[in-house]
């Protein structure tokens, strides 16, 4: 027999469909009577949070509302919403919005349940216990934050995006309703979506997990295996199918749907398998360039691919199956999935190139060696990733080839 080993970290509960938002209020009576809801700004003055106010009163759960959350998460603004979730005296939080604002969600509660600063808990499992339970209900399709136990700050000191990675952190429940979506302009639709088959791709072919992996207690419940690729593969069918439907006409509720479905098991995927070397390339370009995290990831991961190609052949001929492409031939299929992963996020307006998004050549040797200081993501990658080919990567960004 084959040796099988599987990891997987999952919210206890995860409710999909249109018009399940309507769970959130029943959902959070189980878990608490107060309430911070975390909303994104574009919420705040929407129908939709005074109805969420009201059906929670019903509930028997008093609330309270956040709302100043900045995209990409600036560190700075996280301490006043554990001032409000204290002050509050909220038992659980309900987060409602973009990548940001569930982050905020995830890093209030560390701060409300341990103190200290958001610093103190960068790198992996360094939260050191429980927190409030949140209720995580996503409003764009991309960052799988609503099943992961990640959240993403950037810092502003040292102008990089940092990860905080603790099972604590995985939301209690994800309540995802594509309807939410159906606002999300073309520009916020191809960033979140690129981000989101970036996440899918990335862990159908990280770092695999290993039976040694079971007795390193940093490594048990990570890895690629079996669990993750299919929840991966999944995710990259669902996206093709969704991604450039809902670019394209943002009204189509079945393109949505299908969007937010494979965001979600990308997110349950990576959140296990964890994401390499186009992640950790993205930092400093997003930091240099003021750009979403979707864009920069998207326009990385082609060339990312490009250069783990030779390591991981049969998995890249199934992305290519994935996304529509037939031939009997393996590696043909395989050499294949770089070009039509890039086909399909140029198709949604994604970036060419480094060039187009106002990289300066100069400064492409800073990038390679600011990227490697995300070791966690390098190390994931299945090709090591040396200075040298960093570099040959964003070359090849840069040009846009
Ligand atoms: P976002 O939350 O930053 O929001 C982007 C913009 O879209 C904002 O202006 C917001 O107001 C708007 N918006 C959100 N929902 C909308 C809707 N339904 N209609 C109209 N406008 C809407 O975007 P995001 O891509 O969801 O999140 C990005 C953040 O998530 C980054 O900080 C990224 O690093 C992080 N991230 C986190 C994880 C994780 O696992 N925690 C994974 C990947 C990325």
């Amino acid at each position: 027999m084959v040796e099988m080993y599987a990891v997987l970290r999952s919210p206890l509960e995860i409710v999909f469909g249109a018009g399940r938002r309507a769970a959130i209020a029943p959902m959070t009576a189980e878990l608490g009577r107060r309430a911070l809801i975390v909303v994104d700004p574009f919420l705040a003055t929407s129908p939709e949070l005074a109805q969420l106010v009201d059906a929670l009163a019903a509930a028997g759960v008093e609330s309270a509302v956040y709302s100043d959350v900045v995209p990409e998460l600036p560190t700075r603004g996280i301490a006043a919403c554990a001032d409000a979730a204290r002050a509050f005296g909220a038992d659980v939080l309900i987060a409602v919005g973009g990548g940001s604002s569930i982050d905020m969600a995830k890093t209030c509660a560390v701060l409300t349940a341990h103190g200290g600063r958001v610093s103190d808990y960068y790198g992996e499992r360094r939260v050191p216990g429980p927190v409030a339970p949140i209720i995580a209900v996503p409003t764009t399709a991309g960052t799988g934050s609503e099943v992961t136990p990640v959240a993403v700050v950037t810092d502003e000191t040292r102008q990089v995006k940092v990860g905080i990675s603790s099972p604590y952190l995985i939301p209690r429940i994800a309540i995802c309703d594509p309807e939410l979506t159906l606002t999300c302009p073309p520009g916020v639709t191809a960033a979140s979506g690129a981000d989101a088959l970036c996440h899918a791709i990335e862990a159908l072919t990280a770092r695999k997990h290993t039976a040694a992996d079971g007795a390193d207690a940093d490594r048990v419940f990570m890895g690629a295996g079996p669990f993750t690729d299919s929840l991966a593969l999944e995710a990259i069918r669902s996206l093709a199918a969704g991604l450039p439907r809902a670019w394209r006409d943002p009204g189509d509720l079945d393109a949505r749907s299908r969007t937010m479905y494979g965001a979600t098991l990308a997110g349950l995927a990576f959140g296990t398998a964890g994401t390499a070397a186009a992640h950790a390339l993205q930092y400093p370009i997003g930091a240099a360039t003021h750009t979403s995290h979707g864009i920069g990831v998207g326009l990385l991961l082609p060339h990312v691919m490009a250069h783990n190609l030779p390591a991981r052949m049969p998995e890249f001929a199934r992305i290519a199956t994935a996304l529509g492409a037939d031939a009997a031939d393996q590696d043909e299929l395989a050499a294949r999935a770089p070009h039509l992963v890039q086909e399909l996020l140029r198709g949604i307006g994604i970036p060419g190139s480094l060039a187009e998004i106002g990289f300066p050549r100069e400064r492409l040797a800073w990038a390679a060696a600011e990227g490697l200081r995300a070791r966690r993501l390098v190390e994931n990658n299945p090709v090591p990733l040396s200075e040298d080919a960093a570099l040959a990567i964003l070359e090849s960004a840069y040009a846009g080839s």
